[in-house]
C-alpha cells in the first residue's frame, strides 16, 4: 500500500471566511471585487484563504481556507492557478495551462 494513498483519510474541516467588503479592486466587475485585492508587496501577509497570482500579483481570495491542490481562477489576467505549498510553507499559486 502506497504512503501516498494513506496520507489522505479525511481532510479536516476548512475554515470559512465571509467576504463582504468591496476591496476597491476595479479591474473586475463589482460583484467579484470581494474575491480580489491588490497585494501590498513584501510584508503584506496572505490569509489562509488568499493566494497570490504570480502573473499579475493580485491576491485572489476564497470564501474558504485554501489548501494545496485547490484550483482558483484569476479574473484579472484570466490565469487558472493551482494552489501549492511554497518552500517557506506559505501557499503559492502556480499557473496551469
Ligand atoms: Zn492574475
Amino acid at each position: 500500500m502506497s504512503a501516498e494513498i494513506a496520507k489522505l483519510p479525511t481532510e479536516p474541516a476548512r475554515r470559512k471566511y465571509e467576504l463582504f467588503d468591496d476591496t476597491g479592486f476595479d479591474e473586475v466587475p463589482k460583484k467579484y471585487r470581494k474575491f480580489y485585492r491588490r497585494w501590498g508587496g513584501e510584508g503584506d501577509p496572505l490569509a489562509p484563504n488568499e493566494v497570490l497570482c504570480p502573473v499579475c500579483k493580485i491576491v485572489i481570495r476564497s470564501n474558504r481556507e485554501l489548501r494545496p491542490g485547490d484550483r482558483v481562477y484569476c479574473m484579472a489576467c484570466m490565469a487558472r492557478l493551482r494552489v501549492a505549498e511554497g518552500p517557506d510553507g506559505a501557499l503559492v499559486g502556480l499557473v496551469e495551462y
